[in-house]
Order: C-alpha cells, then sequence, then structure tokens
C-alpha cells in the first residue's frame, strides 16, 4: 500500500471555477483521511452529486484511496467514469494496478494513454516501468525507454533508476551497467540497484565485488547486502556482513533486523538471535508488528517458544500477522492448546484471521492429534470468515486425518476436494498409510501419486518415501524399483545436514562427515554413547532403511546420520548437564530419534531438535512428540 510513487503538487486546474474550491478542498481531506472503504463510498456519492466526478484532482485522489485499501475494481471503475483522463489520473491508475498485482494491466493501461494522445511525464513512465520490472517485460520496457529518450524524459534519476532496475531484472546487466555509468553522480543508490538485481540472479560473488566498490554506504544499501544473502541462504556471510556493518558504525534499521532475524531462525542460531534482540534494545530500533513478528518467528524456530510468548506479550502493535507467527510457533513446539486458545483470542479481539492463520492452527490440531477441532476449525474457514480453503489446507486436514489413523476418511476427502490435489498431500497420506500399515489404500496413493501428471513436481523425498513405504511392507522389488525411477530422474536427493550451535558458532555436519577438525573426538563420543545405549537395550531400528541390504551395513549407514554427528559435537564441546539445540534440514529419521532419546536419559540433558517439520524436545527418554512426527 505504501509502494505509491511520490507524484508531484498537481498544477492549478483552472477549469473549476473558484467558488468550488473550498468544497473541492473538503472532498480532498476527507478522501485522504478515509480509515478504510466503507468511508470512500459515501464520499464517492457526494462527489457525483456535486458534479465533481471529472474533476481530474478528486479523480486523482479518489483513486489513490481505493488502492490504499485493495480495492482495485472499484478503482476501475472510477477510471472509466472520468472524462478525458489527464496523465496523473493515469499516473493514479496505473500505480493502483501495480499495488495490486495486475502489473499486466498497468502496461497496457499506458499504451492506451499513449494512444489517446494523453503526453507522458517522469512519473508516469516510472510507474508503467516498474510494472515492467514487476513483470519482467522487456521488450514493452525497452520501446518505453527509447520512447523517453525521445520526450527527453529518461535523463530523470528516479527514471534512470528505474530503467537500471527493469534491465537488472530481466538479468541485462550490460545495459543497466551502461545506465549507471551514464549517471552524473555514481550515487549509493545507483549502485543499491545494481546489487539487489545481481543477489536477485543469485550472483553473489558480482553482487560483493559491487558493494565492496562503495565507498559510502548507507543503511539501505547494507540491508539489501545482507537481505540478499539471506535469500541466497548464505547465512554466515549475511552475519558475518552485519558484524561489518557494526564495524563501521552504520545503524541497522527495522528492516536489517528483520533479516537478521530471518537468518538467525533459518540457522536455529538461538544465542545469535539473542544478541540480535538485545542490539534491537540498545539501539532503540522499533519492535513495529514486523520486528514482532520476526522476533516471535526466530524464538519458536529456535525453540524456545517461552521467549516467542514473551515478545508477542510485550508487543505493542499486534496485527495479524504477529498472531500468525505466535499461531505457528505453538504449532511447531507442539503447543495445540495454545495455538487454539491463540486463535480463539484472535478471533474474540476482532482480528480477522487469514488464511495463513489457519494452516498455523490446523497444523497444531495435526500435530496435536486433535481431529474433531480441526475439522470444526477447517468448516469455520468458509462459513464464518467466507476463506475458500487452499491446497495448503486440505494438506493440513489429510494430515490430520492420516495422523489419527483415518486414512479412508482422508482419501475420500482428496477425491471430493476443490483443489487438485498436489504430490505434498499425496505424500502425507502415504505416510500416514505406512505408519498405520494401511497398505492396499497406500498403494492406490503411490499409483496417483506417481501417475503422469504428479511425477513432475515428484521431488527426491517422494521417492524415497514411496521406497519406505514398500519396504515397510516388505516388498524389496518395488522399494528398489522407486529408488531407480530416482536414479533415472536424476532428482537430486538433498544432502541431510544438521547444525549445532556452541559457544555462538554454528557447526555444520554432513552426513557421514569427517571434515570437522575434532573428527577423532566425535567418532569416539559415538562409539562410547553406542556402547552405553546398548546397554539400555538400544538396538538399530532397520525397518526404514531403504535397501535389502545386510543388517550390520544398515547399521553402519545409520550411525552416521547428520545429526548424530552434530549431537556427538555437542556433548563433547559443551558443559555437562547444558542444553543441546540441533537443526537438521531433513525429517529425522526413526532410528536417530529413538537414539536421540535415550541419550537424553544417559547424559541427563535436554536435547532440542528442529527437523524438517517441527521441533522434538528431547528430554530424561521422552520426546515431546511422542513419537509422532
Ligand atoms: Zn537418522
Ligand atoms: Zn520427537
Amino acid at each position: 500500500m505504501s509502494s505509491l510513487t511520490p507524484l508531484p503538487h498537481l498544477p492549478p486546474n483552472s477549469n473549476f471555477p473558484n467558488s468550488n474550491s473550498n468544497r473541492r478542498k473538503n472532498t480532498i481531506f476527507h478522501l485522504q483521511n478515509c480509515r478504510n472503504l466503507d468511508q470512500i463510498a459515501p464520499i464517492h456519492t457526494n462527489i457525483i452529486k456535486n458534479g465533481q466526478e471529472h474533476d481530474h484532482f478528486i479523480a486523482f485522489e479518489l483513486l489513490r484511496a481505493c488502492s490504499r485499501f485493495d480495492a482495485i475494481d472499484y478503482a476501475i471503475k472510477v477510471f472509466r467514469r472520468t472524462r478525458q483522463p489527464n496523465v496523473y489520473v493515469y499516473t493514479a491508475l496505473i500505480d493502483a494496478l501495480v499495488a495490486a498485482g495486475s502489473h499486466h494491466r498497468a502496461i497496457t493501461s499506458y499504451v492506451q494513454m499513449i494512444e489517446n494522445s494523453v503526453y507522458p511525464d517522469n512519473f508516469v513512465i516510472n510507474s508503467v516501468l516498474k510494472a515492467c520490472g514487476l513483470e519482467l517485460d522487456l521488450g514493452i520496457g525497452k520501446q518505453i525507454h527509447c520512447h523517453g529518450l525521445k520526450l527527453g524524459l529518461c535523463s530523470n534519476r528516479q527514471v534512470k533508476l528505474k530503467l537500471m532496475e527493469l534491465y537488472g531484472k530481466c538479468a541485462k546487466f550490460d545495459e543497466m551497467q551502461k545506465l549507471f555509468d551514464e549517471m552524473p553522480e555514481r550515487d549509493v543508490v545507483a549502485m543499491t540497484v545494481m546489487i539487489s538485481s545481481y543477489l536477485e540472479h543469485r550472483l553473489v560473488e558480482r553482487a560483493c565485488v559491487a558493494f565492496d566498490l562503495v565507498e559510502v554506504k548507507d543503511a539501505v544499501c547494507w540491508t539489501t547486502m545482507i537481505d540478499g544473502l539471506v535469500r541466497n541462504e548464505e547465512m554466515s556471510k549475511a552475519l558475518e556482513c552485519f558484524r561489518r556493518m557494526q564495524r563501521e558504525g552504520v545503524r541497522a534499521n527495522e528492516v536489517t533486523a528483520v533479516c537478521m532475524l530471518s537468518a538467525c531462525a533459518h540457522l536455529g542460531a538461538l544465542e545469535l538471535g539473542k544478541w540480535v534482540h538485545s542490539y534491537i534494545k540498545k539501539c532503540y530500533i522499533k519492535v513495529n508488528h514486523f520486528v514482532a513478528s520476526a522476533l516471535i518467528t526466530m524464538y519458536s524456530r529456535c525453540g524456545s517458544i517461552e521467549e516467542a510468548e514473551s515478545v508477542f506479550l510485550e508487543a505493542k502493535e499486534k496485527e495479524v500477522s504477529t498472531y500468525n507467527s505466535m499461531i505457528a510457533g505453538f504449532a511447531l513446539n507442539g503447543k495445540t492448546m495454545e495455538a487454539i486458545e491463540m486463535f480463539q483470542t484472535m478471533v474474540n479481539e476482532g482480528i480477522r484471521p487469514t488464511s495463513i492463520t489457519f494452516v498455523g492452527v490446523l497444523n497444531a490440531c495435526s500435530h496435536g492429534g486433535f481431529v474433531d477441532v480441526g475439522l470444526k476449525i477447517f468448516e469455520s474457514m468458509e462459513n464464518d470468515y467466507g476463506l475458500e480453503p487452499r491446497v495448503e489446507h486440505y494438506g493440513c486436514l489429510i494430515d490430520l486425518l492420516g495422523r489419527a489413523g483415518r486414512v479412508h476418511e482422508a482419501y475420500e476427502l482428496i477425491q471430493e476436494t476443490r483443489v487438485a490435489p498436489d504430490h505434498i498431500m499425496l505424500g502425507s497420506l502415504l505416510s500416514s498409510c505406512k505408519a498405520h500399515r494401511a497398505f492396499e489404500l497406500g498403494e492406490k496413493v503411490v499409483k496417483t501419486l506417481l501417475a503422469h501428471e504428479f511425477s513432475e513436481s515428484c521431488d527426491a523425498g517422494t521417492y524415497i518415501l514411496v521406497s519406505n513405504f514398500y519396504s515397510s511392507w516388505g516388498k524389496w522389488d518395488e522399494a528398489l524399483l522407486a529408488r531407480a525411477e530416482l536414479r533415472k530422474k536424476g532428482v537430486e536427493k538433498e544432502p541431510g545436514s544438521s547444525s549445532i550451535e556452541v559457544g555462538g558458532e554454528i557447526h555444520e555436519f554432513l552426513l557421514g562427515d569427517s571434515s570437522h577438525p575434532r573428527r577423532e573426538e566425535i567418532y569416539a563420543k559415538m562409539e562410547e554413547m553406542d556402547q552405553k545405549l546398548r546397554g539400555e537395550g538400544y538396538h538399530p531400528r532397520i525397518d526404514g532403511v531403504l535397501q535389502d541390504v545386510g543388517d550390520r551395513e544398515k547399521a553402519r549407514a545409520l550411525a552416521i546420520h547428520s545429526e548424530r554427528l552434530a549431537l556427538c559435537y555437542g556433548l563433547i564441546s559443551s558443559e555437562e548437564g547444558s542444553s543441546l539445540r540441533i537443526v537438521k534440514n531433513l525429517r529425522v529419521c526413526d532410528d536417530c530419534h529413538a537414539m536421540i532419546k535415550l541419550v537424553s536419559k544417559v547424559s541427563g540433558r535436554k536435547i532440542v531438535m528442529r527437523d524438517r517439520n517441527r521441533f522434538h524436545h528431547f528430554e530424561n527418554g521422552r520426546c515431546s512428540c511422542g513419537d509422532y512426527w
């Protein structure tokens, strides 16, 4: 909503007699101060009654007001009723269309404006170039560039920056560089546009080179770099960049804080996250609802749900996103009741839940096994809030029913849904069939899953799931077939990796990793644990393993899952009795889960582990997930 381009002071409009000027000022004042869409309609009625409909000033303000409240259809109607719209009215329309995501329509409106012989200015060119950038429409963008050059509008700095952005988005880096070279002053804003373009195309090295060339970097430039690094999953580089920013004495802003927090959340780096939080306090960075949500997400993704809650309670601005973050946090940490209560509180306080809210609360119900509550909430989504369930909501529901063993109901639901099921939804049902040993139904699901329309979107995880499904059924041939299919398709299996934060430093381990400087000690610890656990009656579970190979080999392959390496490193490098926090990128396997439970018992430590889907809080031989994950 705030993305509208700043507009010039409009020239006095001589079409209207002075006697009207007060009434007109009044109308404009009211339009600018509208607080919601409902307030616009009566003003609009007055406008029509007073014959102000074709006043371009008023049409302009009316369009912007509509855009502020996402009422794009209303805006289009207003525009259509305006007689001979001038360039300002067109600009307001194009801005509104861009803000509403109708980039293509924004471009057509511009073309229409030219066809109607309305002379463009910098502002309208700026707006339409933005649309071209978002639409990645290089062809029309170039035409506008040429057109602008003829009209002498391209020397304008804002227009130049927008053109650079457009070429950057379309990966035309030479054109972008040429525009940059033509600029009279090499300002940091233009450099930032280039850096951001490189990062968008994952050209991290190139971005770093450009970044180092900027002599005086402002907070926006630093933040662009940090944000881009986070998006490219270069988390440690992002952290390093943030530290450099501190050393150079540039004050971070709210956006920087949000980027840093999301890096910490991704890494599960609680100590760093806490440090960023104290930085926010120390530097009086405003905890607006974006920052509050980011803090809540960081704490809950680092398994520290109490701290997430206290941020929530302290937050002054609570928007729907704040509630959504808290609900998702509860869901992730297995706090089903709290998630449902938070949902109730939110509704009681008159905050309208969104689609995202329902994903969070349905997830919580599913992890907690609250089937009936979940089903009720799902129904209320459409009945009470008029939100049409999307594939992710049906996914939650399938998961909810499947986990509870109601796999046949789940299957029927898939047949009936209005939305086409995706491979995630089918995959979750297949997992449930495997867990509840509903093999015949599972096989039907496999057939759908591997049918042509899905096989395109199937990732390595799907094939592994199919293979695991068959091996748990004892059908080794089919299991091997799924593995072969995986190889044939050349789908990359995402390598398993786990990280652990010790003393504010992140240590990452891959499957069977032996690159860590303390590997000898790590493997020795693993051996020691193995002996101890066998004494506790632990023997590796093998039914979840893929191939039909000898049991000894299976046990060996299991023994080096990355989470075990991270765990053993944690055991040797941290104080006796302190908690360990591990983050794994994939789902934790049955065997590692059983093993970590026992480790928590014999070592007397709390072990918090985040895997792809959820948290496991291991303590004294038990896990918070109740062995259901
Ligand atoms: Zn494992
Ligand atoms: Zn668990």
